[in-house]
Order: structure tokens, then sequence, then C-alpha cells
């Protein structure tokens, strides 16, 4: 039995070959493939249950290295019941060995997994999209939806305008402008909420009651969840079929830090890659930092944020839906939590930029400063492997940096002009 959340026709029930079904986290009940979100009984979140069986027997390093680069080389660990129709080429961005940043903070073995350069829209949320999105057009709904901090926005705009159906996106109102005029461009219908994601988020579930609309991260949230896997599914084989040792995950909701520790954990029981020891850690910013408080303060209530107050708006979610799961997953492995102030931030996109070239949105600085944080306190070895999860990309949020990177040398474009301002030595560096 499942709950319906639609009041039109319900979609149809699909299933691929290598998924049973919905599972409730909490009781464990069973449900068909459905467009739902939540259990009937005990109001635990649902999640894919996978055949493993049939899986191990399809699945292999050399047929996944024989696919296209991109996140459905991984097809049988994810939840469609055809090929997909959304986001076909969204994934495999680059895993890049750190030397420079390794070498100022002291490290042997430092990654970073480059998602600030997804296609199509510079986020890791390509990943769920195309997911929810392709898994929507199964279950036969026509229009798109989304409550976002930004990137979610950006995902679902431009996604749904190239499958050709309408979106409805629904942000806070005092989103940066990238995020917002990168929404705007798809054509899609912007909605911006007076008021904090949480509320968007509460605005949205009575909707997705009254609306028969794909809302990706209310009613299809099972299905989008587990497109974040792709990104750890990549981490894992460009390291050469290996996890790594410590892996640093930015939460907002709580999801990718919870799929990272299932990707691994997937591939380690079909013996894709050997049973090491991993430990995931979670990066918030002070601002808003439900999950990582309950981590430092060792309790598994999380409490609630009421007002976020951080430059990192696309982590700012005061109520997370997986935060329980997410501090779970960082005590079972070993690891923890850490956040860090908005100076931190600014001061730790720069330190990526100008070591490594990368230019990453605020989440990006949360993840390098936890990281810098963590070693600090002598939590992570140095002679370690570590991933730090970069997840969106900087030119969406310049009002972080506006100030803070100097500013240009301004002449006229006469050859005098410039040898004064070089100086006499006539070296311009
Ligand atoms: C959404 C988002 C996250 C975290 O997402 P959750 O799965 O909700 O924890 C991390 N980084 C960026 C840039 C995001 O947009
Ligand atoms: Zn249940």
């Amino acid at each position: 039995m499942a709950v319906s959340t639609l009041n039109s026709d319900p979609p149809e029930a699909g299933g691929s070959s290598t998924v049973k079904g919905l599972k409730c986290r909490e009781c464990g009940e069973r449900y068909e493939l459905a467009p739902e979100h939540v259990c009937g009984f005990c109001f635990g979140p649902l999640e894919i249950e996978y055949d493993y069986e049939v899986i191990g027997k399809t699945t292999s390093r050399e047929l996944i290295e024989s696919r296209a680069p991109n996140m459905w080389r991984y097809k049988e660990f994810l939840p469609l019941s055809g090929e997909a129709t959304v986001g076909k080429q969204v994934g495999f961005t680059p895993l890049v060995r750190a030397e420079n940043l390794g070498r100022e903070l002291g490290l042997k073995e430092l990654y970073i997994k480059n998602d600030a350069v997804n296609y199509p829209t510079l986020s890791f949320k390509d990943r769920v999209v195309a997911v929810a999105l392709s898994k929507a057009r199964e279950f036969g709904f026509k229009v798109a939806a989304c409550a976002s901090t930004g990137n979610l926005a950006n995902s679902v705009a431009a996604n749904a305008a190239e499958a050709g159906m309408p979106a409805v996106v629904f942000i806070p109102a005092d989103l940066e402008q990238g995020k917002i005029l990168g929404s705007l461009i798809y054509g899609a219908r912007i909605v911006a909420i007076h008021g904090t994601y949480d509320e968007v988020n509460r605005l949205c579930s009575e909707i997705a009651n009254k609306y028969p609309w794909a809302i990706v991260n209310v009613n299809i949230r099972p299905f989008y969840a587990e497109g974040s896997k792709a990104m750890a599914f990549e981490t894992a084989e460009q390291l050469g079929w290996r996890v790594p040792k410590h892996t640093i995950v930015p939460m907002a909701g709580g999801s990718l830090i919870t799929k990272y520790h299932k990707a691994y954990c997937e591939f380690q029981k079909l013996g894709l890659v050997d049973q090491t020891d991993f430990k995931v850690w979670g990066a918030q910013a002070t601002g808003c930092n439900p999950i990582t408080n309950a981590v430092k303060n060792d309790t598994d209530l999380i409490r609630p944020v009421k007002t976020p107050n951080t430059i990192a708006k696309s982590l700012a979610i005061g109520n997370p839906a997986d935060g329980y799961y997410a501090f779970k997953v960082m005590k079972d492995t070993g690891g923890g939590g850490e956040d860090v102030t908005d100076e931190e931030i600014v001061d730790s996109m720069k330190l990526l930029a100008r070591t490594e070239g990368i230019f990453t949105e605020t989440a990006g600085g949360v993840t390098v400063g936890v990281l810098r944080k963590l070693l600090a306190q002598g939590r992570i070895p140095t002679d370690e492997s570590i991933v730090l999860a970069i997840t969106g990309n900087g030119l969406k949020t310049q009002e972080a940096i506006v100030g803070k990177v100097g500013e240009p040398e301004h002449i006229n474009a006469k050859i005098e002009e410039f040898e004064a301002l070089v100086g006499e030595s006539g070296n311009p560096i």
C-alpha cells in the first residue's frame, strides 16, 4: 500500500531490473516504485531498495569503463526503468590531484572532485536533477518543480527547458543574483518567497499534495537523492577503483553526504573496490550549522536553526531533512563535522583559487575551510588520502568576494602609463 500524494490520476509505477522498490528507512515497510517519499505507517523517509544480486551479476569495472564518461555509466545503481531522457551527459567531472593546495597545507595526498564544472549548470545538483526528471517522465509527470537554495533552481530550470517540460521553481527571495538570473534565463517560472528556505520547503510540501507536479526534492526525493551517488562512484573510479581514507562533504539538507557513504558501501559490497576503512566528514557554515552542531555536541537530536545567517546560502537549510542520517554517517565511519565563519569561507575560496586555479562558490569555501580546521585540530593525519567534494561554481556567488579580492589597475591605452605602472625595472610581475 502506498500513500497517494496526488489528486489527479496516479502516474504509472515502474521498475528496473536492478530496483526492488521503495523501503522505509525507519520501519522497513516496503512499497512499489511510485512518486512517494514518506512512509504511511511511521512517516519515515522512503529510500530505493536495490537487488544487489542482480547488480553483481551484471556490472564489472570493465563494463563501467567501456561506457561513455557520464554518470549513467553506473546506471545499474540508479533507479530508472529505462534509459535516461534528461541530463544524458551529466557527470564525470575531473578529480584533480591538488598538489599545490596539498603542499600549502602539508598534505601528502589531496584531491578535489570538481563539480564546479558539472554540465550543464555548474553544480552537483545536475546529477540529482538528471535522475529526478528522467524518473518524473517515466511516472508521466508533465510539470517539473523544486524548492531550492539556488543551485537546484538553476538545474531544474535548465534541464526542464532541454526536456521541454514547464518548470516552476521556488526560492527564498534573498538569493544571489547569479542564482536568480541563472534560473530566469531558461524561461522557467521563478517564485521568490519572502522567507527562509524552510518556509519555501514547507510551502512546496503543501503544493505537492494539491498539484500533480514532480517536485524533485519533495515527492520525487527518494529518486532525486540517488543521483548524488554518482559523484562518489566517480571519485572511487577516478582514484583507480579505491575509496579515499577521508572525504569532506558540504551539507545543506544532509543528503549528499549520506549518498557518498551509500555509494562507497555499494562499491565495496559488490567488490568493485577493496573493503578499506574510510571516514566521512561533514562541513557547514557557522551561520547555519544544525548538523555539525549536533555532531560536536554528540547528540542525534538536530536542533533547527530558525534564521540562518551566512554567505553560504546554498547550504542555508535550518531544518535539514536528512540531518539525522548525515549525523549517523559521520559517527559510524569515525569521521565528524565542523563549521566555519563567513570570513574563513572567503579566505578558503581565495586559497583554492590561488593554489589550484579553481573558483568555487561559497559552499566550496566551507569545504576547504573545514579541511583546514580539522587539520589544525589534528583530526586528519597528513599522510592519508583526502578528497574534497567541491560542489558549486564561484561565478554564481560573486557577491561574496566583491571588495575582498582587490581591484584592477586602471590606465589609458598608452605604453608610458603601463611603464609608469610597472616602474623602472620593467618587470610587470
Ligand atoms: C545543495 C548543495 C549541497 C548539499 O546538498 P544536500 O544534499 O542537501 O546536503 C552542497 N553544495 C552545494 C553547492 C549545493 O548546492
Ligand atoms: Zn516506516
